[in-house]
């Protein structure tokens, strides 16, 4: 592309999105380190960055973002497989619960606003993009579950009565 050098930010390779750090491990290893505040932190091979697809990308973010092992996950062409097996299969209703108890969990007290933000955790409910996690919000709105607050979301009382029946 010419000499633009380097004014191209960096992407997340899982999220396609700008990353809040991304750099060349200093361990000799061939792996990109990750911080992403939508994937969580990863480190990837650089022969696994080639074995990324459309299918597993948005599961391997869900795959860092859910991670809980000490130390961040290390992708790799030999454990792809794997970290995308270790990610819950959802079906779409237990997409619309797994978010309705995201916006309860992150909500400080009753009424008030959540602090879970769609643009930013949509790889908790193991959505592909924002637009999935939006699209899901919307059909908790629609059933009464949940109400805007400003851009916010919050959980109604009939939300918080569907939380306790789960
Ligand atoms: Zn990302």
């Amino acid at each position: 592309m010419g000499s633009s050098g380097n004014a191209t930010p960096p992407i997340c390779p899982l999220c396609k999105q700008p990353p809040e750090i991304l750099r060349r491990a200093t361990d000799g290893s061939v792996t990109l380190q990750v911080s992403c505040e939508r994937c969580g932190r990863f480190s990837i091979s650089d022969q696994a960055l080639a074995d990324l697809t459309s299918e597993n990308r948005y599961l391997l973010s869900a795959a860092s973002r859910l991670w809980t092992g000490e130390r961040r996950p290390l992708i790799l062409t030999t454990n792809i497989r794997e970290l995308v097996e270790q990610v819950p299969k959802f079906t779409v209703s237990d997409q619309l619960d797994a978010l309705l108890q995201l916006v309860a969990d992150r909500s400080p007290e009753l009424g008030s606003a959540s602090t879970f933000d769609s643009n930013r955790d949509y790889p908790l409910l193991v959505a592909r993009n924002v637009g999935e996690a939006t699209y899901f919000a919307n059909g908790l709105a629609k059933r009464g579950f949940i109400n805007t607050i400003g851009s916010r979301l919050a959980v109604t009382l009939e939300g918080w009565e569907r939380l306790s029946a789960i």
